[in-house]
């Protein structure tokens, strides 16, 4: 049990004046131009025409596209994302009517997390189906009603689209928020990440609650860093309880506390105490969450290639991922999973077995064959490895389930897994492709592997 109590983790309002303050500052100093960062919008009257909504429900599009993008991904490759997002569907009503397999997850091909994709043209769906009144103003209810939106991006589209009061908390905000209110606790979860949310909706600013949110954002992903803090040049050093306690044990003084209005039954341990006063520093908040151990998982896939004999094109055999489980319904080239089983004993024999299944007079199809070894990759729960084979097989090559032929330049718009595309490259022995060719972007081009069956017997 902890010995200071709650107050600890508080602002009296002096403090948060001084903590919005300084933020803004800090943001108007360093924001970056980026192609999303408008000014946000007053709302019109409710009973506005409805051409006054135009404006706000373009830039409620805008935030919401960039904030689901920059989820995972780093803003220089959103940038391009984005551009291009917008280039082709440039409001809500023409992401929302767009055909998510052939317009929509095209324009995230390459980016990976797939399911950002589906929530953010579910989520345009649902928008476009209301009246621009009927749009809820609370993240909660966004969060509740808006499928695939959690509170973070409903936050962070509210208040800097809409201006609206709401707090958002990410990994950064939770970092800045316990070092600056010196909060001891595993902070993504439980009772401190309730706390977390609280104090992140009561310093947000009122009146520039955008610029704050992403001042916030940014002074964690800058400045207040998980191992390096620059705390000498922190615009809120003076008011971070947490650098004060730094402060004050590197003048080897004693911390005092507050226990008037009872223990905090939030931090793990009490700040600082003599044994530890030798080596405690401010990156010590928050503790880390615990990470769970990840499953070792394995699979056998085959990389089948064939040229077409008019053009003389390469192309490759993929198929979609159940609809169900990790990295549903992307496209995929030929898997065999073992999930946490062994590798099968005799590798070279599992991949004749495999082709039984995938493809219809293997012995006349396959050309030849050849492993090409192991490739890891890792999810933030399980670690991949797949054993690849890569194959040469005839033109008129006939599959037995849903396979497509794909060229290899349209690899890169079809929605391809990562997973999928590391394997293709690891085998081909080819260097990570930019995507340059998102600038000639054009749709892909599917062959059904059966359609072309039908022909090969014509
Ligand atoms: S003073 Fe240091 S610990 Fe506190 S918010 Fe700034 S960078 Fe983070
Ligand atoms: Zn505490």
């Amino acid at each position: 049990m902890s010995s200071h109590s709650l107050s600890l983790h508080s602002y009296n309002e002096v403090e948060i004046k001084q903590f919005q303050k300084h933020l803004i500052d800090f943001y108007e100093e360093t924001k970056r131009v980026l192609p999303w960062r408008k000014k946000g919008c007053d709302l019109p009257a409710k009973d506005a025409p409805l051409n006054e909504w135009e404006t706000p429900i373009q830039r409620l599009y805008e935030v919401l596209v960039s904030e689901i993008m920059l989820q995972q991904t780093r803003v220089e490759t959103v940038k391009r994302y984005y551009n291009k997002w917008m280039e082709t569907l440039p409001t809500l009503q023409a992401c929302a009517e767009a055909d998510y397999n052939t317009q929509v997850m095209p324009l995230w091909s390459g980016m990976g997390f797939y399911t950002r994709c589906k929530r953010l043209h579910q989520a345009c769906q649902y928008l476009a189906g209301l009246k621009p009144k009927e749009i809820p103003l609370s993240a909660e209810k966004w969060s509740k009603d808006i499928p695939g939106v959690g509170p973070y991006t409903a936050g962070a589209v509210l208040s800097i689209a809409w201006k609206q009061p709401t707090g958002i908390v990410d990994g950064n905000v939770i970092r800045v928020l316990s070092r600056a209110l010196a909060i001891h606790s595993d902070c993504s979860k439980g009772k401190a990440n309730t706390l977390i949310w609280e104090l992140a909706n009561a310093l947000v600013d009122p009146e520039r609650p955008g610029d704050f949110n992403q001042a916030l954002m940014e002074l964690g992903a800058i400045t207040c860093t998980p191992q390096s803090p620059q705390c000498s040049t922190c615009p809120v050093s003076d008011i971070c309880k947490g650098y004060q306690e730094q402060i004050v044990i590197s003048d080897k003084k004693k911390l005092k506390y507050d226990i008037e209005d009872g223990p905090c039954s939030i931090c793990s341990t009490d700040p600082p105490s003599a044994e530890t006063l030798q080596n405690w520093v401010v990156n010590r908040y928050p503790i880390r969450p615990q990470k769970t151990k990840q499953r070792e998982e394995r699979a056998l896939v085959a990389i089948f290639q064939k040229t077409d004999p008019e053009t003389k094109e390469k192309l490759f055999l993929i198929r979609k991922r159940p609809t169900v489980g990790l990295l549903a319904g992307l496209w995929d080239f030929p898997t065999m999973e073992y999930g946490e089983d062994a590798w099968p004993k005799d590798i070279e024999a599992e991949f004749k077995r495999c082709l039984n299944l995938w493809l219809q007079k293997e012995n006349l199809c396959v050309k030849k064959h050849q492993s090409r070894g192991r490739y890891l990759h890792i999810f933030s729960h399980i670690r991949k490895t797949s054993h690849v084979f890569y194959a040469i097989v005839t033109p008129e090559t006939k599959t037995k389930e849903d396979f497509f032929w794909i060229s290899q330049s349209d690899l890169d718009h079809v929605g391809m897994c990562e997973l999928g595309l590391k394997n293709y490259r690891g085998a081909l022995d080819l260097k990570k492709r930019k995507l340059t060719s998102l600038s000639n972007f054009k749709a892909p081009t599917l062959i059904p592997a059966k359609q072309q069956n039908v022909k090969a017997e014509a």
